[in-house]
């Protein structure tokens, strides 16, 4: 069976030759690294709970290429069911790591490009989707993660790729081979870069025929000649250096961000999923961010699920639990979460088999869903603060609890209800802080709005999606203007 354990995940990363860069050192051992392992962590839970019976059923199912059982993090969605179960097991993830757990980029990003892949040797007679094809069945013969990159630095925003003062603010083509093709670029905060065993990357934006060498589709072991990594720090990180469990408010789990420069990267031909096709560009990038907009349907409701209850919880232990203003605002936290996971399902439900039998999300819906992601999650968590108390952000530190002279006082001082620990109250009063202002607030808060695209990206693509015309003809013929088709 084609499936890794957390722990030959883990030892799989030990294996790697990844060069990674943190606080301006070399990181040798990055795999125990205290403020690495979080995130490796998380991923190493997707491992685990495909291999736990209670959730394999949603974990795993059966690969449309290989006939084996695979994880669902490497699968090609065949069906709506497919992809309203990603949804399901996006939010059962969250609500087990609290913070994002990385594999989706991947996942989202080989289903994007199967279909486009199709497309493109369709209509130009080249031979994409076979290689690409291949790779999957690689991926997922060996249950490997892969991080799916797709954002460029972009330096000066007004400008085309190919006008950009500096060539290598999009990742380019810089020559070309019988063996293959030499790269050169960034990807910036690639989401689980140092924790996937391959890079998969695609173009940002729609390209234009003078940017055709910037329209460029290609997958690499993460640890290729040529490729590096400076580590994204997070707020509160080196907290996770101190050895304290309650300070850093999720000890064991974390998401991760990287920036990783391809400094003239050899690529294989077997590995080229689109050289230069500049007018696919933009379905590629429409397509994956389009499955990345309905994963955050899930990732972010099984969060959203977890800080609803370190609300209620805390509410419990200050003793307001039964205030009506503090149940109505659960309520509402409740009613906003849920909403966000109806875009999920919906979007997913109303998906379409694409030309190459790969399922696709409803585009104007997964991007209704992201859109709500960009606001829905801040007044969670600004509801979640408002029950919390100020306490939250001027509590003292463990250390300071521990201490025999003045931890009593902290003990006594800091008590809420008299049948909850004064280190209960601490515990999820961090939790709350790490959801809302620390280290998971960068997947909770600022990559709602910002991962899988800023909210103007979406609300350009439901504009385009909308179908206005249909919308005012509606209208005519309502109000007496035009007959009835
Ligand atoms: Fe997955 Fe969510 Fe993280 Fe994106 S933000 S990689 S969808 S957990
Ligand atoms: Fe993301």
């Amino acid at each position: 069976m084609a499936l890794k354990t957390a722990e030959e995940y883990v030892e799989s990363l030990r294996k790697l030759d990844m060069k990674i860069w943190m606080f301006g050192e070399k990181v040798e051992n990055y795999v125990d690294n205290p403020i690495i392992r979080p995130s490796i962590n998380s991923v190493a839970k997707i491992h685990e709970l495909a291999g736990d019976e209670r959730y394999s059923d949603l974990m795993t199912t059966k690969s449309s290429l290989t006939g084996e059982v695979i994880n669902r993090f490497t699968h090609l969605h065949q069906s709506t069911d497919d992809l309203v179960r990603k949804v399901q097991m996006l939010r059962l993830m969250g609500q087990k790591t609290a913070c994002c757990f990385q594999r989706c980029v991947g996942m989202d990003a080989i289903n994007a490009i199967d279909s486009v892949t199709f497309e493109i040797d369709q209509k130009k007679g080249t031979n994409y989707h076979e290689r690409f094809r291949r790779y999957v069945r690689y991926v997922q013969e060996n249950d490997l993660v892969v991080d799916g990159a797709m954002t460029d630095p972009k330096g000066d925003r007004s400008l085309r790729p190919s006008q950009q003062p500096d060539p290598d603010m999009y990742v380019h083509v810089v020559k070309q081979n019988a063996d293959g093709i030499i790269v050169r670029g960034a990807k910036a905060h690639q989401t689980g870069a140092i924790n996937s065993q391959e890079i998969c990357i695609m173009p940002t934006i729609t390209m234009t025929e003078e940017d055709k060498d910037y329209a460029v589709s290609f997958a690499l072991p993460s640890d290729a000649p040529g490729i590096f990594y400076i580590y994204g720090r997070q707020s509160c990180d080196t907290r996770k250096l101190e050895g304290s469990q309650i300070d850093v408010g999720n000890a064991r789990y974390g998401g991760q961000e990287a920036l990783i420069i391809f400094e003239d990267v050899f690529v294989p031909w077997e590995r080229v999923f689109m050289c230069r096709e500049y007018e696919f560009s933009g379905m590629l990038v429409e397509r994956f961010a389009g499955y990345h907009r309905q994963s955050y349907g899930g990732c972010k409701v099984g969060v959203g699920d977890v800080l609803i209850g370190a609300a209620a919880e805390i509410a419990r232990y200050n003793g307001v639990a039964k205030a009506s203003h503090i149940k109505d605002k659960i309520i509402e936290m409740i009613h906003l979460n849920e909403t966000l996971y109806c875009c999920g399902i919906a979007c997913s439900s109303q998906g379409h088999r694409t030309a190459s039998g790969t399922y696709l999300i409803d585009l104007l819906l997964a991007n209704v869903c992201k859109q709500n992601v960009t606001r829905f999650p801040y007044e969670i968590a600004r509801l979640a603060e408002d029950i919390a108390g100020g306490l939250m952000v001027t509590m003292p530190s463990e250390k300071d609890f521990r201490h025999p002279e003045i931890g009593p006082y902290i003990e006594k001082y800091l008590k809420g209800v008299a049948s909850v620990p004064t280190e209960h109250r601490m515990r999820m009063l961090r939790l709350i802080e790490n959801l809302t202002l620390g280290c998971a607030a960068v997947g909770y808060r600022t990559e709602s709005m910002h991962g899988a695209g800023s909210p103007q990206a979406q609300r350009i693509m439901i504009s385009r999606q909308a179908n206005l015309d249909h919308k005012r003809k509606l209208a005519r013929v309502i109000a007496g203007i035009e007959k009835e088709d």
